[in-house]
């Protein structure tokens, strides 16, 4: 069928909202790189702009495919699947949806901060088998109010979490790549002197090769028998086998976990434990923000294509 619309290829499954958008404004190329590549070939050169969601994977050998590809979209702020070196010697801009996700993701930190210290999935089960009639009150559980939490990544949303860590009257410090002299916050310089020091350790950094394995076994054991690790970055940022065997031996109090390495695996040995909480990387997972992330995409998109500047280039590539 022949159309004006430009062509997009798209690398991930888009949520519904973004999907209808995305087709009503362009011949959408759905993962044809993998499931037709005869077809991916033929269509290649019309192909300006890629589409993908944060975990999109992006990577070199893809982009030098198409000679005119001149964007990367990403629908997420995280672009660790991208490789912003390739797309900097390729003449190709990549942008990603900063901010508008910060209050979803920081929701859903302090609610995995409460999953794991009050234990939250624990009681509703408690009350669902009838454990409460059988066997009466549940045991007590940590309170969250007032205990030390350290954030390790200060930027936008890490200051969205600290905010609400402050209306719950916890002291705050956190790790960066530097301190931040505008902040009221103790700075450490290693995510191990800051695990040493918090009763919560809110993992919120990019992925990627400079933060992989960051939170390794010293760290986890710096954090000690006390301490809970919150992880909504990256799974990769964790060293999972390290986490896994911290939870068994209980050298840490637990664990609130949003992202995984290699997800959507999960290594099984996590749902033997009853120390951790699982989601299914449901950070910026709302109607409204996933909505504001679609149409933020979209705006960059739109812009390419009418010769505007693109409204968040990401700064690898600005
Ligand atoms: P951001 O504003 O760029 O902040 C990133 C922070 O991490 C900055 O404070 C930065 O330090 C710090 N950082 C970067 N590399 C580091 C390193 N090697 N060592 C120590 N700290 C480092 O990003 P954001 O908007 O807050 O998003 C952060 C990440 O959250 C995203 O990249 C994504 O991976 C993740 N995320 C997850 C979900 C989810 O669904 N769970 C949703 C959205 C985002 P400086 O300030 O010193 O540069």
């Amino acid at each position: 069928m022949s159309t004006n619309k430009p062509d997009v290829l798209l690398v991930m499954p888009l949520p519904p909202y973004a999907r209808a958008q995305i087709d009503s404004l362009y011949t959408v190329h759905d993962r044809t790189h993998q499931t037709d590549p005869q077809a991916f070939a033929g269509v290649a050169s019309k192909i300006r702009a890629i589409v993908g969601s944060g975990e999109a994977k992006v990577p070199r050998t893809l982009m030098a495919q198409m000679p005119n590809l001149k964007m990367v979209s990403v629908i997420g702020v995280g672009y660790d699947g991208v490789d912003t070196a390739a797309a900097n010697d390729l003449g190709i801009k990549v942008t990603h949806t900063p901010d508008v996700l910060n209050d979803d993701v920081a929701d859903l930190a302090l609610g995995l901060m409460l999953c794991a210290a009050r234990r939250l999935p624990q009681a509703d089960q408690y009350v669902r088998q009838g454990q409460w009639l059988a066997k009466g009150p549940m045991a007590l559980q940590r309170k969250v109010s007032g205990s030390r939490v350290g954030i390790v990544g200060m930027g936008r949303i890490g200051k969205t979490i600290a905010k609400r860590c402050a209306a719950f009257d916890m002291p705050i410090s956190y790790t960066a790549r530097s301190a931040k002299s505008d902040l009221p916050f103790t700075f450490y310089t290693t995510a191990k002197e800051l695990a040493a020091n918090v009763d919560f350790l809110v993992v919120i950094t990019p992925g990627g090769a400079a933060t992989k394995g960051m939170i390794n076994a010293e760290v986890l054991a710096a954090l000690g028998k006390d301490g809970y690790l919150i992880n909504v970055a990256r799974g990769t940022v964790v060293d999972q086998t390290a986490l896994i065997h911290a939870l068994q031996n209980k050298t840490i109090a637990g664990a609130g976990l949003d992202v995984f390495d290699g997800e959507p695996n999960v290594p099984e040995a996590f749902f033997a434990l009853d120390n951790v909480t699982l989601l299914p990387h449901v950070g910026s997972a709302t109607t409204d923000t996933r909505k504001a992330m679609a149409d933020l995409a979209l705006l960059n998109l739109a812009n390419f294509y009418a010769g505007k500047p693109l409204v968040t280039v990401v700064p690898e590539c600005q």
